[in-house]
């Protein structure tokens, strides 16, 4: 499990997964919590057990985003009506007593309650955490290259603000690891669609150019300069360098399983 030294608070329980210490085996091996794709469900929940465990959650509703590549961040506050998401049945697995809810169509889950669980789920794709210890509030973002031509790192930041109030400049940020600038290669229709949210000259910030129409992309840069733009200052910003793609003992990776079945990895977060 890696986790962020800028946002370690008594006040806040957090950590992303790696593929190492749980019970799937083969592709899955063996850390895999992907509840959405094809291992044993009791693999995946036993795995998501051991996930909380580890972190010392003791909230008993979890919320799972059904991530869509999209900007959408869904807020779960005590106006939330659980019955209208689909719930996942948990009797006789390994989360028997916990409550599990899917959030329909977001890559994004906002919350200050201290009950429940937020998970977000990756495999390449940058897992955002946005913490304001001010006013007690925590998100957990999927940002893969759509989410970030999309800006949502940046659609989360300004919710934090409108909804709760915060101040962008209490909020901390941790971009977590997924493909690096190492390993993902990219080519001009990506590079066409970030222009919407991003000037030509930021874009060779984060961008190498190589030949015959193809770019290494930094996405974890990418979405430093999103967060930045929104006002999050530089110091409230922790980037794990880890590369899921050049790391196969450590992390999953959907560029490396070239389509075929791979795990996923999740980004879980409860308030305190
Ligand atoms: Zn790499």
């Amino acid at each position: 499990m890696n986790s962020f030294k800028l946002l370690k608070s008594d006040h806040l329980i957090h950590g992303i997964t790696t593929r190492v210490g749980g019970v799937s085996t083969g592709a899955y091996s063996s850390m895999n919590t992907g509840i959405f794709g094809d291992d044993k469900r009791d693999y995946v929940l036993e795995n998501i057990r051991r996930a909380l465990s580890e972190l010392g959650t003791d909230a008993k509703t979890i919320i799972l985003a059904q991530q869509v590549h999209s900007k959408n961040v869904v807020i779960i506050d005590d106006e939330t009506n659980f019955n209208t998401m689909e719930k996942v049945k948990l009797e006789n697995t390994p989360l028997e007593g916990f409550e599990m809810y899917i959030s329909a169509v977001t890559d994004g889950l906002m919350t200050n309650r201290n009950d429940v669980i937020l998970i977000t789920f990756y495999a390449d794709c940058v897992p955002l955490i946005l913490y304001d210890p001010v006013k007690h509030v925590v998100a957990a973002v999927h940002s893969g290259w759509m989410g970030t031509v999309k800006a949502i790192g940046a659609n989360a930041v300004r919710k934090m603000v409108s909804v709760y109030g915060s101040n962008v400049s209490d909020i901390r940020a941790g971009i977590g690891h997924s493909a690096g600038i190492c390993c993902y290669e990219i080519g001009d229709d990506v590079i066409e669609a970030l222009k919407v949210e991003f000037s030509v000259e930021s874009i060779r910030d984060f961008v190498i150019p190589k030949r015959y129409g193809k770019y290494m992309i930094d996405l974890k840069e990418a979405n430093a300069k999103l967060f930045r733009d929104a006002g999050i200052v530089q110091k409230h910003i922790e980037i794990d360098p880890d590369c899921t793609i050049c790391n196969p003992e450590k992390y999953h990776s959907h560029r490396r399983a070239r389509g075929g079945k791979r795990g996923m990895m999740s980004a879980i977060v409860q308030l305190k």
